[in-house]
């Protein structure tokens, strides 16, 4: 990576979550199965806030309904997201 990458990677406007991300992905070797595996428990101050997590947000609990509506949109995001959208693009040509 050179030092424009790395200026435009690191800073680049993020949330908190981006940026611990990043870290804990710095940290590993850029091995996202090692950040998934990670000890560092007693000595990281990240460590509770790994994998997007939150501990000091309140449990969210669900209606059928709810649930129902996050099914369909997660269903509609992953065809979204296999539906190739470059088809037909000039830039392909
Ligand atoms: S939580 Fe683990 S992977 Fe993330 S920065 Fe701390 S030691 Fe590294």
């Amino acid at each position: 990576m050179n030092s424009k990458e790395y200026k435009e990677k690191f800073n680049a406007k993020k949330s908190p979550r981006q940026a611990i991300k990043m870290k804990c992905w710095d940290c590993c070797g850029g091995n996202s199965e090692e950040v998934k595996q990670c000890t560092c428990k007693d000595t990281c101050v990240l460590w509770p806030f790994r994998l997007g997590k939150n501990p000091w947000a309140p449990k969210r609990t669900l209606t059928e309904e709810e649930k129902e509506a996050l099914v369909t949109r997660l269903k509609h995001a992953r065809l979204a997201s296999e539906t190739p959208t470059n088809l037909g693009s000039s830039e392909q040509l």
